[in-house]
């Protein structure tokens, strides 16, 4: 019996560390797979940050690509255009000569065109207000006197009526040509002033000899001898001339120089034409 007895304890017991075995065992187990679902937790998010990092560098690649692919045909146009350039430097070399002097005529030209009446030739409006400027403030600093001519031809209107426009611009070309021939002096210039009008700058030079000039002005524009049927003073061309004279001042403007010569003009054309009269005494 006791015997007995001492079997279900000990049986009893050997359940007893078995479920108590198993229950550690189960325990072990649960921590486990705890453990197990912690790793595998932190694999998915190691994983899913590998994915967007490789997307990242997916679409940086792509990028570079992208800039290399515009940096090529950048490159491409650059070398395509320092050939042009080389082939026009070559070139510009190579003839230097020949383009500067056309350079130098294009120049020379354009500065003609600026400052020479098309029709007659000589000096236009534009040179002489600037010669006038230059030369007035220059013969201001030096003391020195100034006069002007200012020449108009006589029944000019009458002249085109009777002979035709295009006889009437040979007529001014004639006288152009004759009134610049009258003048010598370097600093001295015959201008076209607009229409049939020509204004003459003589620096340096007193009322006697800007006289002078004027009476051989009309004397040469008389000895042309052009036909002149329709004018009230002759037969022939003639013109009449504004004489004025004056020191100039940095105070007074040179427009006082053409004032005088005007109002010799005037006067000259009341006196009968054909003269040459100053505008103040
Ligand atoms: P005056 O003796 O008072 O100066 O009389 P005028 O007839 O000469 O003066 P007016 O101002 O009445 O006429 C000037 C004429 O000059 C009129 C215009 O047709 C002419 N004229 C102006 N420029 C030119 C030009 O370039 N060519 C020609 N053919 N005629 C011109
Ligand atoms: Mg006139
Ligand atoms: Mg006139």
């Amino acid at each position: 019996m006791e015997i007995e007895n001492y079997n279900i304890v000990t049986t009893e017991q050997l359940c007893l560390a078995t479920v108590e075995s198993l229950e550690l065992e189960i325990k072990e187990l649960k921590a486990q797979n705890f453990s197990l679902k912690e790793q595998l937790v932190e694999r998915i998010t190691q994983e899913e940050q590998l994915v967007k990092a490789n997307h990242f560098l997916q679409t940086e690649v792509n990028a570079r690509k992208h800039t290399e692919i515009t940096l090529r045909l950048l490159l491409e146009e650059v070398l395509s255009e320092k050939n042009d350039l080389e082939i026009i430097l070559d070139t510009t070399t190579s003839h230097s000569d020949v383009i500067e002097a056309l350079m130098y005529d294009k120049a020379l030209s354009l500065a003609r065109e600026v400052t020479i009446d098309g029709l007659t030739q000589i000096a236009n409006r534009r040179a002489f207000d600037q010669r006038l400027e230059k030369e007035w403030q220059r013969l201001a600093r030096e003391n020195l006197p100034i006069s002007m001519l200012l020449c108009d031809v006589d029944f000019f209107k009458r002249y085109n009526d009777r002979y035709g426009h295009p006889a009437g611009d040979d007529c001014l070309r004639a006288v152009a040509k004759a009134i610049d021939s009258c003048i010598r002096r370097p600093a001295d210039l015959a201008t076209r002033y607009g229409g049939e009008e020509f204004a003459v700058i003589l620096p340096n030079t007193e009322r006697e000899g800007a006289t002078f000039i004027a009476q051989q002005i009309c004397q040469v524009i008389s000895d042309l001898n052009i036909p002149h049927e329709s004018s009230y003073v002759s037969n022939h061309v003639t013109i009449s001339i504004g004489i004025s004279t004056r020191m100039p001042k940095y105070i007074v403007t040179s427009k006082s120089l053409i004032e005088d010569a005007d109002k010799g003009l005037y006067l000259a054309k009341n006196q009968g034409r054909d003269r040459a009269v100053f505008g103040s005494n």
